[in-house]
């Protein structure tokens, strides 16, 4: 029997027209290439997402063809999002850190019709164009003024290409199964793999992004999302803004520390997301500066673990609440949020800080299971790890035009492998152990590369720390910590920090050698590449082995 209730589609262009009747007045803030700040409401958003809906349709674009942003975190971007999605296209963010052949890898298998850019990304375009055959044209994403002289064949004025249209536009109905965006993971091997978004998978997973653990943006948040927009929709955030009418404040090219610092404490941000490392550069200009921006309450992080010395820096010292989450491309990304249950309230700090460190809890909508090597379920006891396989209404089935990537990826009966090696708890905490491919096998037994950089970034002359597994003729892998001294402090030594992890990890988890390096290198989306690490230190061996 059906149930008698409206089949109306889940459609993106719901999400703004939504913000712009009952959140009219709610701000976009953004950091403009042309200038300081620019600012205005959801409802201009939505007329010119509209405008900008009717000037792809004049430029021949139609339901399902795919249209590429390189792009900062800015309001055209923002209406990028709605425009190319509202209209039924496909909205393909690109990550402009991958390596140029990657980037014209997924312009071409995406096959996209035309490309928006911000005027940074001119001169990479105009390098990559003669390999682009199926590119239709460019828009620059300026007004007439600012405009660059440019060697790109048909490129556009966005401000213009808007000017021309009159937004008396009806956003369509269409299926909500619908693809929406596309967004390619920068794996650390092979080419990057095309995550293909519905409107359907988004509206839900909007829902989630807003209310799961109290880390999303609300109608009175002021929410900064440093989470780039060219990865994974900027994790929902600029579709939670529309839904809530939290004010949306978005930082465009500036991440350095101070620029972080004024933009929050000038727009009263008090909830913001990010990486890590952003995390690190914050807290360093906080020290600086002796304070917390203005207003500044709750702090969302995900990407790579967030070390349990930096959630006591902002918990303790500045007052701001940690939520510590965990999600992938493939999945929208939400997949766990790091919030403290009731039950939790009596227990000390230093029990309630060890919840916090976990990567946090089960959200609705995504399904879990953690399974051995031989395939067979573990038990969730927060001691058995192993890989994490999900399932759910915005975890990709497939990748995009890419069957041997799908093979190896998803399970026959239907779940996703994230390869990402956890634990999960009866209260559906998880704990990522590792990478799959990062974890370190020494004498048979596993050795988290993780818990030791988190435990090593505790140390006070350590800035970031990374640990590989390098090979031992005598115990298969051991761990080399590499590390960047925290600055004005001395480089620490090997037995230094072998005391200082003495009581925090088992005996022999201690790194067997410690290096030094100026900086780390990092992937295209923040977190440390080991990949490239390993490469770099491809000659290394172990001192006296
Ligand atoms: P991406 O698809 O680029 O967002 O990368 C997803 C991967 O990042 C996951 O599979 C994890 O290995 C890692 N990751 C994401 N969030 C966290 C976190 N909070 N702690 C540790 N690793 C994380």
């Amino acid at each position: 029997m059906d149930g008698l209730m409206m089949d109306q589609p889940l459609l993106i262009s719901s999400l703004i027209e939504f913000g712009a009747r009952y959140h009219s007045k709610s701000e976009i803030v953004s950091r403009a290439l042309e200038g300081p700040i620019h600012r205005y409401t959801m409802a201009e958003a939505n007329h010119r997402s509209k405008q900008l809906a009717q000037a792809l349709t004049r430029l021949g674009v139609t339901e399902g063809e795919r249209i590429a942003t390189i792009a900062w975190n800015g309001y055209r971007h923002f209406e990028l999002y709605f425009g190319v999605s509202g209209m039924g296209a496909v909205c393909h963010t690109i990550n402009p850190r991958l390596f140029h052949e990657q980037i014209v890898y997924v312009i071409n298998h995406a096959e996209d019709k035309y490309v928006f850019m911000d005027r940074t990304f001119v001169p990479l375009l105009e390098a990559l164009a003669g390999h682009l055959p199926k590119v239709a044209g460019y828009v620059i994403m300026t007004d007439k003024e600012h405009m660059p002289e440019t060697k790109l064949e048909n490129a556009l004025c966005y401000e213009e290409l808007l000017a021309a249209e009159d937004g008396d536009y009806q956003w369509p109905e269409f299926d909500e199964r619908t693809a929406s965006s596309l967004c390619y993971t920068s794996g650390t091997t092979g080419n990057p793999k095309g995550v293909l978004y519905s409107h359907r998978s988004t509206v839900l997973h909007t829902f989630t992004v807003c209310t799961a653990g109290g880390a999303g943006p609300n109608t009175r948040s002021r929410y900064l999302s440093l989470v780039p927009m060219f990865h994974v929709n900027a994790w929902g955030l600029p579709y939670g803004c529309a839904m809530t009418g939290a004010k949306l404040v978005l930082p465009g090219p500036r991440y350095e520390g101070d620029a972080i610092f004024d933009l929050m404490d000038e727009e009263k941000v008090d909830k913001a997301a990010g990486v890590p490392t952003l995390w690190m550069l914050l807290l360093a200009e906080m020290e600086k500066r002796g304070r917390k921006p203005e207003g500044f309450k709750t702090l969302v992080v995900g990407g790579s673990a967030f070390p349990a010395s930096m959630i006591a820096a902002y918990e303790d010292k500045y007052g701001v609440d940690v939520h510590h989450a965990w999600g992938m491309t493939e999945l929208s990304p939400i997949g766990t949020v790091g919030t403290l249950l009731p039950s939790m309230d009596a227990l000390s700090k230093e029990e309630r800080r060890a919840i916090k460190t976990t990567q946090g809890r089960a959200v609705y909508g995504v399904e879990k299971k953690i399974v051995g090597e031989n395939g067979a379920q573990l038990p969730e006891d927060g001691k058995a790890f192993g890989e994490l396989l999900v399932r759910g209404p915005w975890t990709a089935s497939s990748y995009y035009n890419d069957p041997d990537a799908t093979a190896q990826s998803f399970t026959e009966d239907g779940w996703f492998r994230t390869g990402d090696i956890v634990t999960l708890d009866e209260n559906g905490f998880m704990n990522i152990v590792d990478r799959n491919k990062d974890v370190i096998k020494s004498a048979g037994e596993w050795i988290s590369s993780i818990d030791l950089e988190n435990a090593a970034m505790g140390h006070p002359a350590i800035q970031e720390a990374a640990v590989i597994g390098m090979p031992h003729p005598k115990w298969d892998e051991r761990p080399l910590l590499v590390a960047v001294a925290a600055e004005g402090e001395a480089p620490p030594t090997l037995d230094e920090v072998k005391e200082f992890l003495a009581d925090k990890v088992a005996k022999w988890w201690l790194p067997d050698d410690l290096m030094i390096l100026d900086e780390l290198p990092h992937t295209a989306t923040g977190k440390v590449s080991k990949l490239n690490l390993r490469e770099q230190l491809k000659d290394y061996s172990f001192p006296g082995v």
